[in-house]
């Protein structure tokens, strides 16, 4: 025997990776066998940013509540966050929706607020906070306006200021700028660049828009139609920090734009 041979196969010697999120076989199956999920696999390491791509319907929101802890997967699957098996909602993931969650009565600042209270932060930590979030959410100016007052993106900035002050180690993102036109969606694409980063929190967004996926992010996962499970693994090899312009005029950035249309079948 040699000592050292074996001392490289113990597990605990292997290298730790920093893994925010694991899936292994997670799959969902609603009411009487309506398979939405099937043996999805994918891990996404702390402080990485992923966006997933698929047809519509493929099961990409309901793989997301999955993750959220808002639908339980079925049974024989393994999900891990932060390196805990996943059991219900947990306060260090966060999600935001395509359509936001505001109380139309109070202002951005008080549903900001009340956010934060509702996890219990100290008062002194939320004004720090809001004073942090509202320049970077480029809301200074409309703190004290109320839902109906702001426009579309401004509102979905504010519904992520809900989420950014409760700091959630993963963000979860569904389409969130999914309902808003064109040039609106590539303005808040720029902000969620700038946002993340100075924050760096583990991402994992879902998108149907291939050139929106490249910009932003270190991996791009690529659904199947349902049963959804993850068929192609993309790494964007693009530097950061990305400039939008910049970034797009690359030949790399059109050739995964390409490459995943591609693979979705939209070419
Ligand atoms: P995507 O977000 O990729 O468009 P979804 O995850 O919303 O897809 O839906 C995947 C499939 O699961 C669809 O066929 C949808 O109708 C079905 N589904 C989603 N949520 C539910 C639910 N709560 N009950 C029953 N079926 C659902
Ligand atoms: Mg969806």
């Amino acid at each position: 025997m040699r000592p050292a041979l074996m001392a490289v196969q113990t597990p605990s010697q292997a290298p730790a990776r920093d893994i925010a999120i694991e899936a292994r076989r997670v799959g969902k199956t609603f009411g009487a066998g309506m398979l939405a999920l099937d043996h999805v696999d994918f891990t996404i390491e702390r402080g990485e940013f992923v966006s997933i791509l698929g047809p519509s319907g493929c099961g990409k929101s309901t793989l997301l509540r999955v993750i959220a802890g808002l639908y339980e997967p079925d049974a024989g699957g393994d999900l891990q966050i932060l390196g805990k098996r996943s059991n219900g909602v947990s306060e260090d993931v966060g999600v935001v929706f395509q359509t936001h969650n505001m109380l139309p009565w109070a202002t951005v600042e008080a549903n900001m607020r009340l956010a934060a209270e509702v996890r219990r932060i100290p008062k002194r930590e939320i004004d720090e906070r809001i004073e942090q979030l509202l320049p970077i959410l480029k809301l200074e100016k409309f703190r004290h306006s109320h839902p109906h007052q702001l426009s579309g993106g401004m509102r979905q900035r504010a519904a992520l200021g809900q989420i950014l002050i409760t700091r959630p180690k993963v963000l979860l993102l569904d389409e969130p700028f999914g309902a808003l036109d064109a040039l609106t969606r590539d303005q808040l694409n720029v902000e969620l660049l700038r946002i993340w980063q100075e924050m760096r929190q583990t991402v994992a967004l879902i998108t149907h828009s291939i050139a929106e996926a490249v910009l932003l992010s270190d991996r791009v996962l690529v659904m199947s139609e349902r049963p959804g499970k993850i068929v192609k693994e993309i790494h964007i090899d693009l530097p950061r920090p990305r400039d939008p312009r910049l970034t797009k005029e690359q030949v790399r950035f059109g050739q995964y734009v390409v490459q995943l249309g591609q693979l979705m079948g939209v070419e």
